[in-house]
C-alpha cells in the first residue's frame, strides 16, 4: 500500500482456525535496497578505471616493443598510473567512511581547529596554483572538542570541492566564527558552478554527483561530502549547504555551544 512493504503470513492451525499475521517491513526493505545500490554503485566505480587499466595493458602486451613509439608508451603509462591511483582514492575513502560508521568516536580533545584550517588552506593553495583569490577569517581562539583527524579531513574536503567547482579567477573564503547565539560555524563560500536546488538534498550521498564527468575530470571519488557529513553528525555538529547556479555554494559545519572548549564559552 503506497510506499509501505507489508509481510503477510497466513498460518492454519487446522481447517478451522487460522492466524493471519501482517508485518511492516517497510524500513528492513529500504535498508536492502541501500544495500544493493551501494554495492552496485562501488562495482561500477571500479570498473570504468579497470577497464581502462586492462585495456592499455592489453595493447602493451600484444605490441611488439618496436611498434610503439616511446612518447606512445609513455602516455600509456601515465594513463595507467592515473587511473590506478583513482581506484585507491576510492577505494581509501571507503575505508574511511567504513571506520566512521563502525568506531566508537574517540574521546574528546581540543582539535586546534585554526591550524587545521590554515593546513587545509595551504593544501587549497597548492590545488588551485594561483589560479583562484582564497581568502580566510579565522578565530585564533576558538576551538571545539572532538577528532582532529576527522575534521581535518571535512575541513579539507569542503574546501577543496570549492576549488574544484570554482572556475579560474572565482573566489573562495573560509571563515571560522562564533555565531550570536553562542554557536560555532566554519563556512567555505565560493562564487563557482553552484548547484539547482533539486540535488541539494542528495548530495550528501556516497556517489551522488551533479556532473559525474566534472567530478570524475577533478578527481573526485564521490565520498567527499558523504565523508563530512558523518564526521560532522559525530561531532554533533549539522552539514549545511546553501547554493545558488552559476553564483556558488556555501558549505558550512556548523558546531553547537555544547562541542565548544570551555575556554570559548562565555
Ligand atoms: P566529488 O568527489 O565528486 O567532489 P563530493 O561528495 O565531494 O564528491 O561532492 C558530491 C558532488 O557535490 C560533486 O560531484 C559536485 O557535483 C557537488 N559539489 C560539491 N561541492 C561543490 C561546490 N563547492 N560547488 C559546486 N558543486 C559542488
Amino acid at each position: 500500500s503506497g510506499d509501505r512493504v507489508l509481510m503477510v503470513q497466513l498460518i492454519s492451525y487446522n481447517k478451522r482456525q487460522r492466524m493471519l499475521l501482517t508485518r511492516d517491513v517497510t524500513q528492513i526493505e529500504k535498508l536492502e535496497t541501500t544495500r544493493r545500490d551501494f554495492v552496485a554503485n562501488v562495482s561500477h566505480e571500479l570498473r570504468t578505471p579497470l577497464t581502462v587499466l586492462a585495456g592499455f595493458l592489453e595493447t602493451l602486451i600484444e605490441m611488439p616493443a618496436d611498434a610503439l613509439p616511446q612518447a606512445q608508451r609513455d602516455q600509456y603509462l601515465r594513463t595507467m598510473h592515473e587511473q590506478a591511483q583513482r581506484m585507491q582514492a576510492i577505494v581509501a575513502d571507503l575505508l574511511t567512511l567504513s571506520t566512521l560508521e563502525s568506531s566508537p568516536t574517540t574521546d574528546p580533545q581540543p582539535v586546534g581547529m585554526p591550524g587545521l584550517i590554515r593546513t587545509a588552506l595551504s593544501q587549497a593553495e597548492a590545488l588551485s596554483n594561483g589560479r583562484h583569490t582564497l581568502s580566510s577569517e579565522i578565530d585564533p581562539h576558538l576551538d571545539v572538542l572532538g577528532s582532529g583527524s576527522e575534521l581535518s579531513s571535512a575541513i579539507s574536503n569542503l574546501l577543496i570541492n570549492a576549488v574544484r567547482y570554482t572556475p579560474d579567477g572565482g573566489k573562495v573564503t573560509v571563515r571560522w566564527h562564533t555565531e550570536a547565539d553562542g554557536s560555532a560555524r566554519y563556512s567555505v563560500t565560493d562564487t563557482g558552478i553552484g548547484i539547482a536546488a533539486h540535488h541539494l538534498p542528495r548530495l550528501t550521498e556516497r556517489f551522488y554527483r551533479v556532473d559525474r564527468g566534472r567530478s570524475r575530470e577533478s578527481g573526485g571519488t564521490g565520498l567527499g561530502l558523504a565523508i563530512a557529513k558523518h564526521i560532522a553528525m559525530r561531532h554533533g555538529a549539522e552539514l549545511e549547504i546553501t547554493s545558488e547556479v552559476g553564483r556558488g555554494s556555501c558549505f558550512s559545519l556548523h558546531f553547537p555551544r555544547t562541542r565548544l572548549t570551555d575556554g570559548d564559552r562565555p
